[in-house]
């Protein structure tokens, strides 16, 4: 088709776009999307009340909560647990907290080494639980030695994160960056900054999501996450003060601006619990928050 032909076609058809505005109706407009979004809630394993599995899915279960999160360290040897605990419930694994050995930026072979084994040990069961994907930190301060901060390094991450997420994609899961804060991690701190390493590592496989404890680097949560757009796979939530419940911060809990552009984005996802509780009644502090939280979506 030449650019002349290519042209009349365009226009002809924005043409008829404009004539018939009923061919628009497939495509939600951002507002139409904001009020049908659902919030999909989920608690990680070592927060929900209860000894066993099925005492913890039963208490998810009166709350509506449709996501598990357990950790990563042992997954391979659960599978089979988890499958058959789940069997009958409205409860799906959502991502995997992490539990490898190693880290990816290890400057000792060794230790890559030990990464590049326990993650894919990991992500294999996460695949084999349907899970979102595994969540993983590049490198924690406290890890060293690490390879320096350096563009060559971000190269490699970005080379050896498309291996991992050639690998995520063929067990049929995900791996997800999680962006820490600066006390915590100085190599990854903003969300935009590990969409922007998902971009550049060019797999389908590699994700990233945001923690709003972690989040308080960033100056706009609707920003961060709207900067995120598809590559956004996991959200992590906990009080803004002090990463116990959420609301037992007070009026810092306020989370409206970040739902708000996961609503708008039609996020499909789960908004995972990772928090301590300063309260003796864990589960009537986790109804409150659970609460909180649906007034709050609801009000985005
Ligand atoms: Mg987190």
């Amino acid at each position: 088709m030449d650019r002349k032909t290519f042209l009349r076609t365009s226009l002809a058809g924005a043409a008829a776009l404009v004539a018939a505005p009923g061919a628009l109706v497939s495509c939600a407009s951002p507002k139409e999307k904001k009020s049908s979004t659902p919030l999909h809630l989920s608690f990680q394993e070592g927060l929900t009340p209860g000894e066993s599995l099925a005492e913890k899915f039963d208490f998810m279960e009166s709350l509506g909560i449709t996501g598990f999160e357990p950790g990563g360290n042992g997954l391979a040897g659960r599978v089979q647990e988890i499958r058959e605990a789940l069997q009958g419930r409205d409860i799906k694994v959502s991502a995997i907290c992490a539990g490898f050995d190693g880290f990816i930026l290890a400057e000792d072979p060794a230790v890559k080494a030990q990464f590049d084994t326990t993650m894919r040990e990991i992500v294999r069961a996460a695949g084999e639980l349907g899970s979102t994907g595994v969540i993983m930190v590049p490198v924690f301060n406290w890890q060293n030695p690490a390879l320096p901060h350096t563009l060559e390094t971000r190269d490699y991450l970005c080379q050896q994160m498309h291996d991992l997420g050639e690998f995520a994609l063929s067990c049929g899961t995900t791996v997800i960056l999680e962006p820490l804060n600066r006390k915590e991690a100085f190599y990854l701190r903003l969300v935009s900054d590990a969409a922007a390493i998902c971009r550049d590592a060019d797999s389908a496989g590699v994700k990233c999501m945001g923690d709003f404890w972690h989040m308080q680097e960033e100056t706009s949560d609707y920003a961060a996450f709207m900067a995120a757009g598809p590559y956004l796979q996991h959200v992590h939530i906990a009080s803004r003060g002090n990463r116990v419940m959420p609301g037992e911060d007070g009026d810092k809990d306020c989370y409206t601006d970040g739902f708000r552009a996961l609503k708008e984005l039609a996020y499909p996802n789960y908004v995972s619990f990772e928090c301590g509780c300063r309260s003796d009644d864990r589960a009537a502090t986790l109804t409150a928050a659970v609460d909180l939280l649906r007034r709050q979506w609801d009000e985005a």
